[in-house]
């Protein structure tokens, strides 16, 4: 059994320190922010301050993906998250009308997951995983740079531990970077003399408007959680204990979005959208919460084949994010965490093997997801723009248009679009299973109306009062 550090006590660093340590491992998380969560979840959003984490008070939804990896690997989390009063949800019970054929299916439980506002579900994952056996939790501690050792392969740098911003060190047999989307690991790579990782970086300047709101029954749901509507989106989530969200988010090259940050403003943008109208009723918790700058990223620390450093293990935004709008940033910092598990379980002795094992399975089961999204972003960010300036948008990706059409028809398409969204399934997964391609087919659906809402000239009539 080893030593891990595993850096940053968020929700992935929190999950993963819980699961190396339920093998053995003697794990300490070392979180900058000083302070825990409170005794009781649902005062989290309020009481909890945590600078460390920017989206802290944005819209989170915790996909099927996350109560899957929950249930296989942290047996009872779901159901604290259910005690603390998060959601649960059953997808399938949103399906369209236009899907005759509405007999469950074999798998469908599968589909179905548990979500909540992110400062509650937080808190009940912080407090588990301080609670298993194995893991230290110290708070208010910031990691400044990496120790090593002796190289384990030849002239690459090999981690042996951490060093704190105050001075201490703490060795480990791995180092577990869960950081978040700010990670200074590059930095501390080129300390250590460590060859510069893979990056790619870019911010395609999505900006989010979010308004909390609580009531005595969640909203019904009469549309897809994320409807694109012209050169805006909204966003509709369920929350924790009567609470739940609405977003509006567009590009920030966008000058007339800024209006939304008015609650009156956003609430007239709302209400002009019939399937989404009745979201706002209910108390508001907050004014409008906004938030833009969020990059897509992505970190690798194998190039061209070689590591460039052992003893290092990248998990959840540390690795890779994207802007937000599809929400799956907990599903894929899960996916890794369980797959650092499995790759810790067989190669903690074999540093260079463990880095490589874990860059292979990330690229195999973690990467089709981080991919997927950029794709999508880009068409999408391009489509808001060019609707913003008033050119022409670009032609919509015929398979993913097709798709979406078909699904509003054909319950196992509708399923299939389910795991894409809910992170489940790839895309290139779901296309690749047998009959799917036939049915598309044989669904033939022309593309569907535009969602109802405000187009251009309405919208920017409702923003401008
Ligand atoms: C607007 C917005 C909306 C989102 N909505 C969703 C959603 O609906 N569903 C979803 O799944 N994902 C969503 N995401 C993504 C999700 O927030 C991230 O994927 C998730 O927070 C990643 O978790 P993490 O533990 O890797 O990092 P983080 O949550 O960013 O945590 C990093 C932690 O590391 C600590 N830290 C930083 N530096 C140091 C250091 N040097 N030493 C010690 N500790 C340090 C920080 O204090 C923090 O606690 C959203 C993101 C944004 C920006």
């Amino acid at each position: 059994m080893g030593r891990i550090v595993v850096c940053g006590g968020s929700v992935i660093g929190s999950c993963t320190a819980a699961m190396l340590a339920r093998d053995g491992h003697e794990v300490t998380v070392l979180e900058a922010d000083p302070d825990g969560a409170p005794p009781n979840p649902a005062e989290a959003w309020g009481a909890w301050q945590r600078r460390g984490v920017a989206q802290f008070h944005q819209p989170h939804n915790l996909h099927a993906r996350f109560r899957e990896v929950c249930d296989a690997e942290l047996p009872g989390l779901t159901d604290r998250l259910l005690a603390a009063g998060c959601a649960s949800v059953d997808p399938l019970a949103a399906q369209p009308p236009t899907i005759a054929d509405r007999a469950p299916r074999p798998g469908d439980e599968r589909l179905r997951f548990v979500t909540g506002r992110r400062p509650v579900a937080e808190s009940v994952v912080t407090r588990a995983a301080e609670e298993t056996d194995g893991v230290v939790v110290r708070r208010g501690v910031r990691v400044a740079g990496l120790l090593t050792g002796p190289s384990a392969l030849p002239g690459v740098p090999h981690v042996t531990g951490v060093r704190t911003t105050d001075g201490e060190e703490l060795a480990a047999d791995l180092v577990v970077d869960a950081t978040g989307r700010r990670t200074r690991f590059p930095e501390w790579l080129a300390a250590i003399g460590a060859p510069p990782p893979r990056l790619e970086a870019e911010d395609l300047g999505f900006v989010y408007y979010t308004r909390y709101l609580s009531g005595p029954q969640q909203p019904v749901r009469m549309a897809p959680a994320i409807v694109p509507m012209g050169s805006v989106s909204v966003l509709t989530l369920n929350g924790d204990n009567g609470t739940w969200s609405v977003t509006v988010f567009g590009m920030a090259h966008d000058p007339a979005l800024r209006a939304l940050r008015d609650p009156a403003a956003f609430d007239r943008v709302v209400r002009a959208c019939p399937p989404q109208a009745h979201w706002l009723d209910g108390r508001p918790l907050d004014g409008v919460l906004a938030m833009g700058g969020t990059l897509d990223a992505h970190r690798d620390l194998v190039v061209d084949g070689r590591p460039v450093v052992t003893g290092l293990a990248l998990v959840g935004d540390a690795w890779a994010c994207t802007n937000p709008s599809a929400g799956r940033g907990l599903s894929i910092g899960m996916i890794q965490a369980q797959l650092l598990r499995a790759v810790v379980a067989a190669h903690l002795d074999d540093p260079g093997g463990l880095v490589t094992a874990l860059a292979e399975g990330t690229a195999a089961a973690a990467e089709p997801f981080y991919r997927d999204q950029v794709a999508a972003d880009h068409r999408r960010a391009a489509e808001m723009r060019a609707l913003a300036d008033g050119t022409p948008p670009p032609a919509p990706d015929p398979l993913a248009t097709a798709f979406a059409a078909a699904a509003g028809r054909d319950p196992v398409l509708f399923r299939g679009l389910l795991e894409m969204v809910l992170c489940l399934a790839p895309p290139s997964e779901v296309l690749a299973r047998p009959g799917i391609r036939e049915r598309l087919v044989r669904a033939g659906a022309p593309p569907g109306d535009p969602p109802p809402g405000p187009d251009r000239t309405r919208l920017l009539a409702l923003l401008a009062g």
